[in-house]
């Protein structure tokens, strides 16, 4: 059987470490270190096949390229409540979020407060360079008082922008935690101090003890523009002034392993869960060619509508599709929009850039989207829309009276389903008008005759 590839999909992920004889971050920068710890203890303990990793967004954003296990990337921020899904769905497995200051001490910080709060069962490694690294070295909430960075070139200003956050000093105002504790990575003294504390994290985990976070003072060389050593120097002299190094709590010794609580197996709810939303599947069919279609209008014209029927007409003839909005601001009274795409493969992205069928409700729509659409494509536009512009060479346009049909059946609203018309008469879906019928009173499910009542005008319309 050929197989079918996933567009938008890599063939092969490589995040075996096995062929890797370098890594991405700086010369000098603490995170190539505490990435070769957090492997070794991992090995050392024999965890290896029983750990997940939640990956951050900043620089480490690559761990996966270095640790040979299973690994899960979260959104920036979100690696702490990542974790929790990720240690409550497999409670059997070692769970472990990476983390740095931006991605922890801001966006983050109330995700892995609350993760803290609760204890979860996860060690989280929090990484502190005290500053933004991957996007170029702004202020994070670990920036020291008077430090100079992209965003603090005066030196942080703590009348402006407030005190350096100490993490683990605020999470020791919390019950749950089991481990709380700062190291560093700026000598070797204090590297192999550090490996103790990583191993401890991992031996947490693997007795089923509870939330442990442990933060590493690290250099960042390029963005404190210094080179290795001073960065290091940087690290002892005024990063651990600020962030005195030190356990802050330690109570593995006495900490009960944790009642590891099973998900609750819901076969009731799985049914009924399932008869709602029993949805075959879609089958593939290479020789279906895929189209690209984008819906564009004032919001309340019922454009997002128009491409959800679709899509489900789409959906009602087991092809692979996807319905794209584009919400905000624009979905009352501006412009709206939404992408449609119909294929007999499956589908990498749901954006359209260039569509094979444009279909215009207003002006703004026409002048945004009418170059984009492909050579051999078609746009249809209503015929209030004045059209200055011509569209690309070698693309249709069909002006269609769809608001002014609406109005003289009676039903200024239908203006959507009139053009619904418009793509049924012109046959350019690749769909059934059947399927065009039944997505669309399908869509008036809450109000079955008003469904009754646009099919009728659709075919009416149809007949112009
Ligand atoms: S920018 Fe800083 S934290 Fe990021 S890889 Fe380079 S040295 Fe490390």
């Amino acid at each position: 059987m050929a197989t079918i590839e996933q567009k938008g999909m890599y063939k092969v992920f490589p995040r075996s470490g096995k062929n890797v004889s370098f890594t991405h971050y700086c010369p000098g920068c603490g995170h190539g270190i505490i990435n070769k710890l957090i492997a070794e203890a991992c090995a050392e303990l024999g965890l290896q096949d029983k750990t997940i990793f939640v990956d951050p967004v900043g620089c480490g954003v690559f761990t996966y390229y270095y640790w040979d296990a299973a690994h899960i990337s979260a959104a920036h921020g979100r690696a702490s409540a990542v974790a929790t899904g990720s240690c409550r769905a497999r409670p059997d497995a070692v769970n472990i979020a990476y983390q740095g200051d931006g991605d922890l001490g801001a966006i983050g910080f109330n995700n892995a407060f609350q993760a803290a709060s609760r204890g979860e069962n996860f060690g989280c490694i929090f990484v502190n360079n005290s500053l933004y690294g991957m996007t170029g070295g702004q202020m994070a909430p670990t920036t020291l008082d008077g430090e100079t960075t992209t965003t603090t070139p005066f030196g942080r200003d703590p009348a402006l922008t407030g005190y350096p956050l100490h993490v683990c000093e605020v999470f020791n105002q919390l019950k749950a935690p089991v481990y709380i504790a700062r190291v560093s990575v700026a000598d070797t003294k204090r590297i192999m101090q550090a490996k103790q504390a990583i191993r401890k994290v991992f031996e947490i985990q693997r007795d089923k003890k509870g939330y442990a976070i442990l933060e590493i003072l690290a250099p960042c060389p390029t963005n404190l523009r210094m080179n290795a050593e001073k960065a290091a120097q940087f690290c002892i002299n005024e990063m651990e002034k600020e962030f005195p190094l030190g356990t802050f709590r330690d109570e593995t010794a006495t900490r009960p392993a944790r009642e590891v609580r099973p998900i609750p197996q819901c076969a009731s709810c799985a049914e009924l869960f399932a008869e709602k939303t029993a949805i075959p599947a879609a089958v593939t069919d290479p020789a279906f060619a895929e189209k690209r279609f984008k819906f564009a209008g004032y919001g309340g014209q019922g454009i997002l509508s128009l491409g959800l029927t679709v899509a489900e007409a789409a959906r009602l003839e087991r092809r692979h599709t996807l319905w794209f909005p584009s919400y905000g601001p624009e979905q009352r009274g501006g412009s709206a929009n939404c992408s449609v795409v119909v294929s007999g493969t499956p589908i990498g992205s749901p954006t359209v850039e260039h569509p094979d069928v444009l279909v215009c409700m207003n002006q703004p729509s026409y002048e945004r989207f009418a170059q984009d659409v492909k050579k051999g494509g078609l746009i249809i536009v209503d015929e209030t829309v004045p059209v200055h512009v011509q569209p690309p060479e070698g693309v249709q346009l069909v002006v269609w009276p769809a608001i002014r049909l609406a109005e003289e059946f009676g039903v200024p609203k239908a203006a959507n389903t009139m053009m619904l018309a418009a793509l049924k008469k012109l046959n350019c879906t690749g769909l059934s008008g059947d399927s065009l019928e039944e997505a669309l009173v399908a869509s008036f499910k809450k109000k079955p005759e008003l469904g009754e009542k646009n099919k009728q005008l659709l075919r009416q319309a149809e007949q112009m």
